[in-house]
């Protein structure tokens, strides 16, 4: 977006994606102050050095530092509806994200990926296959660099690869990328969005902007997704298993059909070859295609992706057992996801922070694929009242104690499988911490 010397702009909450905003908003020429949550004591001294010298109010965001702005960038993490940017619309000050800084700021095609999950699998997937076909991908967002610092080393890449969150596309302004996909849409955020539609509004937004000459890629097999497709301005192709898609899964392989030519990638070898990953690797091999990668790179790149942890992630096999790290399983649809992809009987590990999921949505499958649920955290009573009519629930004090009385009840060819529906933070600092700790556990009853 336009951006005039002199203007005064509060970054709302630092952290990762702040810090950038700060940066990028302070070589523009802007005014920058900041106003953030947390205490003095609470900010990493990186965070306090960069605020040394400006406008800067800690422990909360008051009306008075705040309306001053001009412009006011909230980070992702930060609540739309707090009242100070509630009064800050009414006062007409513009509230903008760091989509709708960059909008317009990038020369390179522009790859971004939505949806409920599987974002962070195929944004790093794309960035392999690009990478294999001989591309310079920049990969953030959401995970690892935020949009904005890519614009201080841009020359560096000639594509860049965004995973992007439903609170990022909410401020998107006039962010436009030339492919976008949404990859699938279950109740996820429902603490913050308020409703479904409200969430699959935000999502919705990745095409809000795109012309004809762009490209948007959705999960044929999703109908709530493929209802987004009737409006869009692009070019739209579909992944899926259904037999209608560009790109679509047949037994081990995907069959894409383009242009009136057909390409076939085999999985069967690669480290994708689960119900889910094959059509993460679908939509993967779709949105590269679209930039110009070649499929003998795109092969490459399949061969060579290892997911990330904590994504349906074999840790070890005790007595017949296979324990299975899923953390990264923090919403309803990702938990039923992983339920489906278990061949045999599951011994669940499940709850932790509620984020407002509807559980009775897969009260079938619970019936279908687990023997006996543990449920730890905030959620367990929820859980409890949920299915302990549909098969065996306990509570357990903590994961110790979730994976102990597992290791007890698992029989051999079963599978005890962490995938919580939930997220973290009432008992760890994040899902990469659950999993830590439920892998610690279960290293250590293979040792005992
Ligand atoms: P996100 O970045 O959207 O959270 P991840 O790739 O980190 O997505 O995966 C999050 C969770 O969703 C993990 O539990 C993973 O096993 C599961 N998952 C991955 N891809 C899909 C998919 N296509 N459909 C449903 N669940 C998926």
């Amino acid at each position: 977006m336009e951006l005039t010397a002199g203007t005064k702009a509060v970054v709302l909450g630092l952290g990762t994606s702040g810090l950038a905003v700060l940066r990028y908003l302070q070589s523009r020429g802007l005014e920058v102050a900041v106003s953030e949550f947390r205490s003095d004591d609470d900010l990493s001294d990186n965070e306090k050095a960069v605020c040394r010298g400006l406008a800067f109010e800690t422990g909360g965001h008051s009306e008075k530092f705040v309306l001053s702005a001009d412009l006011v960038v909230p980070s992702p993490g930060v609540p739309l509806d707090l009242d100070v940017l509630k009064a800050a619309r009414e006062r007409g000050i513009p509230i903008v994200g760091e989509l709708a800084l960059a909008a317009g700021e990038i020369s390179v095609p522009v790859i971004a990926v939505t949806g409920s999950n599987g974002k962070t699998t195929v944004t790093g997937l794309i960035g392999e296959l690009l990478q294999s076909s001989g591309f310079r991908p920049f990969v953030g967002g959401n995970i690892g660099k935020p949009l904005l610092s890519y614009l201080f080393e841009a020359q560096q890449y000639d594509v860049v690869v965004l995973e992007l969150s439903s609170f990022q596309l909410d401020l998107s302004g006039a962010f436009r990328p030339d492919v976008g996909l949404l990859l699938n849409l279950s109740p996820d955020h429902l603490d913050r969005h308020g409703d479904m539609a409200s969430y699959t509004r935000a999502k919705q937004r990745i095409f809000c902007n795109q012309e004809p000459g762009d490209t948007a890629i959705l999960g044929g097999d999703d109908p709530l997704v493929m209802e987004s497709a009737p409006g869009l301005s692009g070019r739209v192709y579909t992944f899926g298993y259904g037999p209608d898609s560009e790109a679509r899964i047949v037994e081990d392989r995907v069959i894409v059909t383009r242009d009136g030519r057909e390409d076939i990638f085999e999985l069967k070898e690669t480290r994708l070859n689960s119900r889910v990953n094959r059509l993460n690797a679908a939509a993967a091999i779709l949105a590269a295609g679209c930039v110009g990668a070649d499929s003998e790179g795109i092969r490459k790149g399949l061969s060579n992706y290892t997911p990330p942890q904590n994504r349906m992630t074999p840790v070890a096999e005790i007595n017949g057992v296979w324990f299975i790290n899923d953390s990264k399983a923090t919403n309803v649809g990702a938990m039923a996801a992983a339920l489906e992809s278990c061949p045999s009987s599951v011994i669940l590990l499940a709850g932790g922070r509620d984020k407002g999921g509807d559980f009775s949505a897969i009260r079938e499958l619970v019936r279908e694929k687990v023997e006996t649920m543990l449920c730890i955290g905030e959620a367990a009573k929820k859980l409890v009242n949920t299915f302990s009519d549909v098969v065996a629930v306990e509570e357990a004090k903590d994961m110790a104690a979730a994976v102990d009385r597992a290791a007890s009840l698992a029989k051999p060819g079963w599978i005890v499988l962490l995938a919580p529906g939930c997220a973290s933070f009432d008992m760890f600092s994040g899902y990469a911490e659950r999993g830590r700790v439920f892998t610690g556990l279960v290293h250590n009853l293979k040792e005992r």
